[in-house]
């Protein structure tokens, strides 16, 4: 038989820091039991991950006292808690000399106990008293523990930060991985094209007619406008990861714009309709050139992913927004691949066809840089819509400031 009786408070303690998922939980659940144990007014907990710096941040702060507030009265904490990093080791300060009784506040009984851990965490914990009772050695003993716990669940906490980060790492290497693999057959496919058909052209042994020849150079400059674009895509959004393309804003009317946009994709995707409804003709700050390249993405996705299906463009606007709705009726896209379909690189997998996932990466970055924001809404079997949302004055700035 298992007895549940008289369970000592440092098994509940242990367990709860075991048991909590989330570092403030485990810290509330510790104090929680310490309280009937270690008396205390105020607690806060200092954490500076790299001493060196010399900045120590409040990273919890908990009052249990009579009238006070954690946020604002963990000033207290400050130097002592300075001073037990610097020293790794136990500070007790009480006040010199006693005050009367309605003066409790200023007779600040502090306890600092270093916080430290193997993976690098540096810290402080402080206790008050306001009014005493002093610290006797038991009391120090008790915070010590209490102390011990606080660093086994900093720790967990900054483990658990560092599988993040190298999970997060490994998943833009494996990107990167990707990238390059697709890259590579992405450049190499108009290479293709382009060296065998010059080869072709080049031939002493064949005379070609004129209309061969036409249609042979129209497929080398098409292939070379390709290659053109994919190392443009792949500089731009490399600059645009670091935030060092410029935008140039001009006031511009958004209608002309996209109207412009549409006539041109038409032009070029012979099967293309385009349905535009323009609830409003706003004139914007923009940059007329980036924004064009936006819609020219939709516009070959849409070709791409949606052939031959009606897009409807329209222009509505709420709340000191402007919002350009850019819809297709083509097979749509999975709801599990919606979150990741702005991100360099990203595309659906098993996804045909040339494209190497970096047009909806620029996009957002395009539209990041005007104050703005783009999403998109898809169902598998019921298109796909992209909704770009501009903010009515933009002011000059950088890409991803
Ligand atoms: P790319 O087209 O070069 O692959 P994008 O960043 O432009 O890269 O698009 C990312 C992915 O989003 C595409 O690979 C495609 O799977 C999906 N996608 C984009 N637009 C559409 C659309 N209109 N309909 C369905 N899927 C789309």
């Amino acid at each position: 038989m298992i007895i549940q009786e008289n369970i000592p408070d440092y098994l509940i303690i242990a367990e709860k820091v075991i048991q909590s998922s989330d570092w403030k939980q485990a810290l509330d659940s510790v104090l929680d039991v310490v309280r009937s144990v270690f008396i205390f007014d105020n607690l806060a907990l200092f954490i500076t991950e790299k001493v060196a710096s010399g900045e120590n941040e409040i990273v919890y702060a908990r009052a249990v006292g009579r009238g006070q507030t954690a946020g604002a009265d963990t000033a207290w904490g400050t130097e002592i808690a300075t001073q037990v990093m610097k020293r790794n080791e136990i500070i007790v300060q009480e006040p010199t000399s006693k005050q009367t009784d309605d003066d409790r506040l200023i007779n600040a009984y502090l306890l600092g106990l270093p916080l430290g851990t193997s993976s690098g965490v540096q810290g402080a914990a402080v206790f008050v008293r306001f009014g005493g009772p002093a610290y006797t050695a038991e009391h120090i003993l008790h915070a010590r523990f209490i102390a011990a716990q606080f660093a086994g669940v900093f720790e967990r906490k900054k483990l658990i930060e560092d599988i993040r980060a190298l999970e997060e790492a490994r998943r833009l290497l494996a990107l990167q991985d990707d990238f390059i693999a697709t890259i590579s057959h992405e450049l190499r496919t108009p290479l293709g094209f382009i060296k065998g058909y010059s080869t072709t052209l080049l031939r002493q042994d064949t005379e070609w007619d004129e209309a061969t020849r036409r249609e042979f150079l129209t497929i080398i400059e098409e292939e070379a406008d390709h290659l053109t674009t994919l190392i443009e895509n792949v500089l731009e959004s490399a600059r645009l990861q670091s935030n060092t393309l410029p935008m140039k804003f001009q006031a511009a009317r958004l209608d002309t714009l996209i109207f412009d946009s549409a006539t041109r994709a038409q032009a070029r995707f012979k099967d293309m309709h385009v349905d535009l409804e323009f609830a409003v003709r706003p004139v914007v700050q923009i940059d007329t050139v980036r924004i064009s390249q936006v819609l020219g993405n939709l516009f070959s996705n849409a070709a791409k992913y949606a052939p031959g299906t009606p897009i409807s463009i329209t222009v509505t606007e709420k709340s000191g927004i402007y919002r350009i709705c850019f819809a297709d009726s083509g097979p749509g896209i999975q709801p599990e691949h919606l979150p990741n379909l702005f991100k360099r690189f990203y595309r659906v997998p098993g996804q045909g066809g040339a494209g190497s996932g970096l047009g909806l990466f620029i996009c957002e970055k395009i539209i990041e840089a005007h104050g703005g924001k783009i999403s998109v809404e898809s169902e598998a079997g019921m298109g796909t819509v992209f909704l770009i949302d501009l903010p009515f004055s933009q002011s000059t700035h950088f890409a991803g400031d």
